[in-house]
């Protein structure tokens, strides 16, 4: 495929999309996330050890896990990531007008009217169905764009989300020999239970990608790349296969029945910090708060910060969970509203005004030294790290840092 022939970028983009990041000049609210970019060098080099040889496509859907996803890609593209993974055709398109130049893999499979965008933007397309196919071989026909298009093809081994399934292969092969315009390059599949107690489940996926592989093959269809393994099967080293999706390992958070060694390596990227804006001391018995959910048990300190569930600290924290202050924790105390949430500080000597407070991350401080991880937090508001990760909002500008 010559890029000579491949159609200019349209010119008006409606559809895209366009994370209106608060610049940190912006930031008049003490409240932001630190994103570590050596933090995130380092999971990569770990990343690469386990990946054993197989190429490392770190998966940057979502804005990068909440991390902004153009600064993250520089970052890892510069320290030696041979791709990247997004959802979307937009984040695709974000992360090329953000200069990177690796591969970028589109796994979502949702093409809609724009196959020819994809391929403008130099992108990789999942295809998951014929339809997808048959967009992108009539691109070919219709002379927009040079052929073969090259794809992954993405078979369902047990997600029953996104792929061909093993049932509907055979017929599946057979259409696609009669599809010259569209080329599958690689073969990848999705694993449901990769961090599972036992590895009973992942294996058995497996053996289903194998036998599809076998059934492609019998049709004459052989790619030479395979890929499976997110985290959780990379971190205990299974899967491994010739390319790896690592999200969440990325951004430093181990899934369950990682290998104890990789685990211990990461390195949590974001730290989200704000300061106390308000101090009040109450008398036993005040309640806090919408609803007055907590009532204080003994005279107490109260104090308010600048975060609440539209900043991405759940309301489920409710009563539940901590905050860390002067490098001990502090208890979550009363609904936490919208804009901001209210601790009990009492047990914190020489809290003052101003003083930081860590909602996820590391504080060092007079009183000792204290880390609230996304497991912490998911937790206490019966989510995953994931999306603790990725509800941090965008009125919470990020401001990146070299340690
Ligand atoms: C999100 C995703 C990944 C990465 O998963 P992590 O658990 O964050 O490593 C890999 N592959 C696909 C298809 C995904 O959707």
């Amino acid at each position: 495929m010559t890029s000579s022939k491949i159609p200019d970028p349209p010119e008006s983009q409606p559809r895209i999309l366009r994370p209106r990041r608060a610049a940190p000049a912006d930031a008049v609210r003490p409240t932001r996330a630190e994103i570590n970019l050596e933090a995130l060098r380092r999971n990569l080099r770990v990343v690469q050890r386990h990946a054993g040889g197989a190429k490392v496509w770190a998966v940057l859907k979502a804005d990068g896990y909440g991390h902004g996803a153009p600064a993250v890609a520089r970052t890892l593209e510069r320290a030696g990531a041979d791709g990247f993974c997004v959802a979307l055709l937009e984040e695709g398109i974000e992360l090329r007008e953000a200069g990177i130049t690796a591969p970028i893999l589109v796994m979502g499979g949702y093409y809609n009217q724009a196959h020819e965008e994809v391929l403008a933007r130099k992108l990789v397309p999942v295809v998951c169905d014929m339809g997808q196919v048959e967009g992108f071989a009539r691109m070919v026909k219709g002379g927009s764009v040079p052929g073969p298009v090259d794809v992954h093809l993405k078979i369902d081994t047990g997600m029953a989300r996104l792929g061909v399934t093993l049932a509907e292969l055979p017929a599946f092969a057979d259409r696609l020999a009669q599809v010259p315009e569209v080329r599958v390059t690689a073969l990848m599949t999705h694993l449901a239970c990769a961090d599972a107690a036992t590895p009973d489940e992942l294996a058995a996926q497996m053996l289903r990608f194998d036998e599809a592989t076998a059934q492609l093959a019998r049709r004459g269809i052989r790619p030479s790349v395979r890929h499976a393994a997110n985290s959780a099967a990379l971190l205990r080293n299974e899967a491994r296969l010739d390319a790896v999706r690592p999200g969440i390992a990325m951004f430093g958070v181990a899934p369950a029945a990682s290998d104890a060694a990789a685990a211990s390596e990461l390195t949590l990227v974001m730290r989200v910090r704000t300061e106390i804006v308000s101090l009040r001391s109450v008398a036993s018995g005040t309640p806090v708060g919408y609803g007055a959910l907590w009532r204080a048990a003994r005279d107490s300190v109260i104090a308010t910060i600048p975060m609440g569930y539209a900043d991405g600290l759940s309301r489920h924290l409710t009563n539940r969970g901590h905050v860390l202050v002067r490098g001990r924790r502090a208890p979550i105390v009363g609904a936490v509203s919208m804009d901001m949430s209210m601790i009990d500080v009492t047990d914190v000597p020489g809290v003052t005004l101003r003083d930081e407070a860590v909602v996820l991350g590391a504080q060092e401080g007079p009183l000792g030294r204290e880390l609230i991880t996304p497991d912490e937090l998911a937790a206490h508001s019966g989510s995953i790290a994931w999306e603790i990760l990725t509800s941090i909002s965008r009125r919470v500008p990020r401001f990146y840092r070299e340690p």
